[in-house]
């Protein structure tokens, strides 16, 4: 199947009780997605922005519906979330992902960090440190391997697990970064209040480097920022040789997107690093 975007299948019209039993049909057939072998993950390399050397991947999850094909997560981590289905879903994502990454750790000895995805309903699940300390014991992967991604949409407020699951991921060892950084309505506050290692600045901003002189300036300020406070910062969404040589200039630490690579299946990886390994 090709490479499908966001909300592929939901173009045409549909009226609002069609896509209500739409998403009716797709939340109970999610219920059994995972154990009839649906889901998959591909990884998406992130490059130091310098060298363009490959230092990590970010896992990601597609769902291969038998009779609609490919289902972008955008569609159907709402309905996972609305259903709670998240949690293990979630916790499937986690210990495949960690498995993998030890499996390359091992196989290559590159020492890549794996990005992994949490939603909101993770973190407000008051086992979650439990599931993870226990992926890490059963995979052996290195927690300082591990980067949890918590989207900014996320509010403190709202998830009063949060601060408390993230101090507490910090002290098994693994690290935070603030995905979709600038997108939501307390970017400061995020930045103030979270142990983060290190913000993902969201690929709408990235998208108008060379377009948007606001946007642009919005990005060397929260690269100079995170600087300032210690912290890490990957640009998302890096498409055009342009972008890449602006986040250079503006000293980006590291970069993903199209123009390095698309999200690639786990053989397409591996045959990724082995390239790499032979140079
Ligand atoms: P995200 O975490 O912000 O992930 C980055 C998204 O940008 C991915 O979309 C990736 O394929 C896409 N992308 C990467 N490079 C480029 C580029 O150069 N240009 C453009 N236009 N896009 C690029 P994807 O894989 O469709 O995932 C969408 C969202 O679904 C993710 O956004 C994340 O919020 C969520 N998601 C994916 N996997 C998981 C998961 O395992 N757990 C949870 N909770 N959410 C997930
Ligand atoms: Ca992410
Ligand atoms: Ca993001
Ligand atoms: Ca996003």
């Amino acid at each position: 199947a090709k490479h499908l975007g966001r909300n592929n299948f939901q173009i045409y019209e549909v009226s609002p009780e069609q896509a209500r039993q739409h998403d009716v049909a797709l939340k109970s057939r999610l219920r059994t997605a995972a154990r009839n072998g649906e889901l998959k993950l591909v990884y998406q390399p992130q490059v130091d922005a310098a060298s363009e050397d490959i230092v990590g991947m970010e896992a990601l999850l597609r769902w291969e519906h038998p009779e609609l094909g490919p289902i972008s997560p955008a569609t159907f981590i709402p309905l996972a979330e609305e259903t709670g289905l998240i949690v293990s879903i979630g916790e499937w994502v986690l210990r495949t992902a960690c498995a993998q990454a030890q499996d390359w750790e091992r196989r290559y000895g590159l020492r890549l960090r794996l990005g992994v995805n949490l939603s909101a309903v993770q973190l407000m699940e008051a086992d979650l440190l439990d599931t993870v300390a226990a992926v890490l014991r059963e995979t052996g992967l290195d927690p300082g391997l591990l980067e949890l991604e918590v989207t900014e949409s996320i509010s403190i407020k709202a998830v009063p697990n949060l601060l408390e699951n993230l101090h507490g991921l910090h002290r098994l060892g693994c690290r935070i970064a603030i995905d979709d950084f600038g997108t939501g309505a307390a970017s400061l506050d995020y930045l103030r209040k979270l142990p983060a290692d290190r913000i993902k600045i969201d690929q709408s901003f990235v998208r108008n480097i060379g377009l948007d002189p606001d946007d642009e300036a919005i990005v060397r300020a929260t690269i100079e920022m995170a600087h300032r406070l210690n912290r890490g910062v990957v640009a998302e969404g890096v498409e055009i040789e342009s972008h890449l040589a602006f986040l250079r200039a503006n000293q980006c630490d590291e970069l993903q997107g199209y123009l390095f690579c698309r999200p690639l299946t786990q053989i397409s990886f591996e045959n990724l690093l082995a390239e790499r390994q032979r140079l």
